[in-house]
Parts: C-alpha cells; structure tokens; sequence
C-alpha cells in the first residue's frame, strides 16, 4: 500500500461508536446484517448504473455476496462485486455521518441500554456496527470502471483515527476483514453464520454465498489425496421478498423485511402486500412501523418508499408516492409504470406517479382502517402516529371522510386524557335531537377538561370531545361534518343545542336575559373596548362568567401559534 494517510474520525463518529459499542452488546449480531445489507445495497446500485453502461460490470455481471471466515485467524470476511468506493468516496461514507439530524439524534440517546440499541438501529449507522464484534476492521474496495491501481484500503481500530491507503486491486467492488475481538470469536464458525443469514438476509434479492470446502474426487468418486475443491453454496432464499405470492412468505419474513427495509429493531403494527394488474401495474409492500423515528416532525427527516422499477432497485426514500401526513408508512414500490431512467426530478412530473401515490394512499389509509379492529395495537398507532395523521384532512381533500373514520379524540366520556373514542363511537351516544359534534380545543387536556364551556353540557349529559393537541385547531379548521353531523365548537358564537333543549327551557332562559338587561349595560360600559360583546349565557351553571370567540373568529390556539410565527 502507498501513500497512507492517517485521519480523524468526525467527532460525531468517535461519539457514536462509543456508544454503539456499549449500548448494542446485547444485541451485537446484527452487524452481520448491516454488512449484507450495504453489499446488497451496492450490488443494487450497480446494477442500475450498469443500465447505461454494461461496462461497468467488467465482465462479472453476477451479483453476489460472499461471507468467509477463518477460525484460526478470528476473522470473518464479507466480499461483493457491487459498485465499490473511491478515496473521496471511503472518506465520506466511513468516516463522517453525512445524515442530518445526527447531533439531534446523538441527544436523544438515553444511556439506557434497550432504548439506545433501538435508536441505533433505526438511524442506521450499519457499517460502523461492525466495530461492536471487531477491534480492527479492514476494508479493500474499487469502484466499479475505475482503474486497477485505482483501490482504496481503509483501516481503523474504531478509536479516533483511521488510515486510507492506494492500493491495487483486480476486482471492483468491496472486501470488508473483521478482525474479531476475543469475546466475539464465535462469530467464525460456519454454522453461526449460516443461521445469521438466513435470520437477516433471506429476503434479499442478491444471493450470499458461504464456500464448501471438500476433498476432490476423481471421475471415479475416489478422493484425490492432498487436493479440495471449494464451492460456492447459496445461503439466502435470494428472491425479492416482495416478488413472492404472499401465501408463501411467513409472518416472520414479512418482519424481517420491514426490518431491513425501516432500520428498525422492533416489529411493525401491520403490512399489507398487494399486486397490482391492469391499467397501473406495480406491487407494493407497505408497513406501519410500532414506534416514531426520530426525525417525525423534522422538514427533511427520511420518509418514502424504496423504489424499484421492473425488481432493479431505483432509489431510497421515494417520498412522491404517498402524502405527507402518511409518512410514517415504510415499504417497497415495485412498477412496470415508469422507466428505469427515472430520476427525482422525473417523479415530479411523471402524471403515473400521482396515480400511484393516490392508489397506495388508499392501501394505507385502509390498513389502518383493518388495524382499528385490534383496538390494544390500533392505540398504539395512534399514540405515536396520531398527530400525525390529523395534518390528513388539510392536506388531502379527497379522503378526508376515511381519514375522518381513522381519528381518536379525547372525550367527556371517558374525561381521559387517552384519545381513543372515534367519531362514530361519538355519534353513536348522541342524544336524541341532538344534531351537532360538540368540541372544545384548548391548550392541555386540563384545560379543555375544566373549561366552564362545558358545564352545561355535562349538566345536560351532552358529550364534548376534548382537543388538547396542538395541530387540533388546524384539523378543525379543515373537518365539517361526519356522518352529516356538523362540528361545534363548544366555545364560538351563539350556544345552540338544537333540540336538546326544550321550550319551557328556552323561555326561561328568555326572561333572565331580560330581567338583567340592567347588568349587561354595566358590565359592557366597564369593560369598553375590551370586548365586542357582552351577553347572558345559559352555557355557565358554575362559572359567574366566560369569555367566547365569534363563530368565524381565529381560536385563541391559532392565535398563540401565529404570534408565536411573528404574524
Ligand atoms: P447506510 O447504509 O444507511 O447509508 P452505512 O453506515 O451502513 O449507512 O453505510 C455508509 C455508506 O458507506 C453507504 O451509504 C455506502 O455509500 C457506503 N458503503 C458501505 N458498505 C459498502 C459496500 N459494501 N460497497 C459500497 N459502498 C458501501
Ligand atoms: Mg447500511
């Protein structure tokens, strides 16, 4: 090797190998599966650069994988004809973390070893997982087309530094040496790594290859002293998972996919696997993950589908196939419908990719509607997808009717603060007469629980829901009606409880705001300029008095929030 070069790990590495090292003891299997799935990843992208320029297969176009080992050494060694690395190339993918969102999500480690191991997990800092079973890994790569003098040696001990080094190299593609640490040594073995394989890379589509080393046999079956042939045997099933028909994949390989797929540890909610024929042709594999990650609500956090046209893997992170208020769905899209050429920029203007987004829109929305059976999971989705969700009905006009079935609020009749009553549990205990979906929003479930609005509607048995997050006030802005029920919010203009009320009531309620006209005048002359109005209320059992919004008027939520903006 020439020209060596010793360099720094960027801070956030040293950090995160640190951690890495400590929090995914337990777990420390899957750095066999982070390695796969960047081999897998880099025969994917040369398969798709090869599209253009068959070239840059030089002659091997058989993608594979190969996983060695050597027992005596203690090293296992992972090898692939993909597309390899250049100098610049091995700088940036293994020495920094180009994600954004890094410092935020090393802030979010908790030092608690579960917790850690899945955050980790779910960032996917793959290659660097290697260092949880190795003291010394050494890489050997050559991108694909460039020339034999034209590889890169990288080396490091995952401390601070690693040291990148020219070198010659025949074959293109990658060679990663894990030198393994005494307690890690296990992991040489055949059997360990057979199951491990199959474990975690079945369903991927390039196939690994382990050697079988026998004695060599003449044409007579007798051994030739001194003489072994090695074959390649295939570990992995190697068809793409989603390709096959869905009776004969098991429910664990659907969740080891998702896994691969979401870089996530833990299992999904639910999946729904469809194939498509006729006027759009694509199949698709759609999941919802158990947990948030942890860039939900940042703008340029990873959300998307993997791209694949016709099985050749197009990119990650496809975000153009389904709607913002969907982006916690993870998955595949596989289609016949657009070319291979496609690039981010084509998807924008492609009309097919509507068509699409609008089919697999509905997929998922009725995913979820199938999950809202099992009410304990259906919870679960949404304490951590649900706020989510409620940004559907102003973004997506169309289905704001399914979305609408999808919501759970908060409610006085269970006066919890779990949102989990539905709008059709709401109009099913409506009183008789009653015509309208009451709500109230306000800042915390507390608030909206003890508002003096309510009172007389928990006097008179009528339910409210009781909207405490933030968004609530824009989602209400966007519903209308439910099953032909309008929305009323319990705190704008004038209380009209329909039929609920009867007339003696109504008469009543006539002749005090007559008899304390007096009072009014008062109060109104007090308060001057302070109020647009002042008015008897019958809304108050309790409360001497409340403050109410005209019927058109901004709540007092959005209020905060667009000064808070400046506005
Ligand atoms: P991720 O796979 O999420 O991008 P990793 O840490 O697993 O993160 O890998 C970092 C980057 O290193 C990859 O994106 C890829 O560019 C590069 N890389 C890793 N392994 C290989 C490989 N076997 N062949 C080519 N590039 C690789
Ligand atoms: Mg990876």
């Amino acid at each position: 090797a020439t020209h060596e070069e010793t360099l720094g790990f960027q801070t956030e590495v040293k950090q995160l190998l640190n951690l890495m090292i400590h929090s995914l003891y337990s777990n420390r299997e899957i750095f066999l599966r982070e390695l796969i799935s960047n081999a897998a990843d880099a025969c994917d992208k040369l398969r798709y650069q090869a599209l253009d320029n068959d070239a840059l297969y030089e002659g091997d176009s058989e993608l594979r994988v190969e996983i060695e080992h050597d027992s005596e050494a203690g090293t296992v060694t992972l090898r692939d004809n993909g597309i390899g690395m250049n100098r610049e190339d091995v700088i940036a993918n293994l020495g920094t973390i180009a994600k954004s969102g890094t410092a935020e999500f090393l802030k979010q480690l908790s030092g608690e070893q579960q917790k850690d191991a899945r955050l980790i997990g779910q960032f996917g800092v793959g290659f660097y997982s290697g260092f949880i079973v190795a003291d010394e890994i050494t890489v050997r790569t050559r991108k694909a087309g460039d020339a034999a003098d034209a590889g890169v040696e990288w080396r490091s001990k995952g401390e601070g530094e690693f040291v990148v080094a020219e070198i010659e190299r025949e074959k293109h593609g990658t060679e990663i040496i894990l030198h393994l640490k005494e307690d890690a040594r296990e992991f040489a073995d055949d059997y360990r790594l057979q199951s491990l394989v199959r474990k975690y890379s079945d369903h991927i589509e390039v196939p690994v290859k382990m050697p079988r080393t026998e004695k060599a046999t003449d044409d007579d079956g007798n051994e030739v002293d001194g003489s072994e042939v090695t074959t390649w045997e295939t570990v992995n099933e190697a068809t793409a998972l989603w390709v096959r028909p869905k009776s004969e994949v098991s429910e664990d390989e659907y969740k080891a996919f998702y896994k691969h797929v979401a870089h996530d540890f833990s299992d999904p909610l639910t999946w729904s696997h469809n194939k498509v024929e006729g006027n759009l042709e694509y199949t698709s594999l759609l999941y919802v993950p158990g947990r948030a990650p942890f860039d939900l609500y940042e703008r340029d956090g990873a959300r998307g589908v993997k791209l694949y046209v016709q099985r050749v893997f197009i990119m990650d992170d496809a975000e153009q196939f389904l709607p913002l208020y969907l982006r916690f769905i993870k998955g595949v899209l596989d289609t016949r419908d657009l070319s291979l050429n496609v690039s981010r920029e084509l998807l924008q203007q492609d009309p097919k990719v509507e068509k699409i987004k609008s089919a697999l829109t509905k997929r998922a929305l009725d995913m979820l509607k199938k999950l809202a059976k099992d009410k304990e999971a259906y919870q679960t989705f949404w304490n951590t997808f649900g706020s989510v969700l409620k940004e559907g009905p102003a973004e997506d006009y169309a289905n704001r009717d399914k979305i609408s079935g999808l919501l759970r609020f908060s409610s006085t009749h269970t006066d919890s603060a779990t949102q989990d009553q539905s709008l059709a549990d709401y109009v099913e205990r409506m009183k008789e007469g009653q015509d309208k979906i009451y709500y109230i929003v306000a800042d915390g479930f507390n608030a909206t629980k003890n508002s003096p609005h309510l009172e007389i509607f928990r006097k008179k048995g009528i339910e409210v829901l009781l909207l405490h997050d933030r968004i609530d006030e824009w989602l209400m802005s966007h519903l209308t009606e439910f099953d032909g029920k309008k929305f009323a919010d319990v705190a704008k203009g004038d209380l009209d409880l329909g039929d609920v009320e009867d007339e003696d009531e109504k008469k009543a309620q006539e002749e005090t705001a007559k008899s304390k006209e007096d009072l009014v005048k008062r109060v109104k002359e007090a308060l001057g300029e302070e109020v647009q109005e002042v008015k008897i209320t019958h809304r108050l059992t309790d409360s001497p008095a409340c403050v109410v919004l005209p019927e058109h008027e901004m709540g007092f939520q959005m209020r905060r929030i667009m000064e808070a903006a400046g506005q």
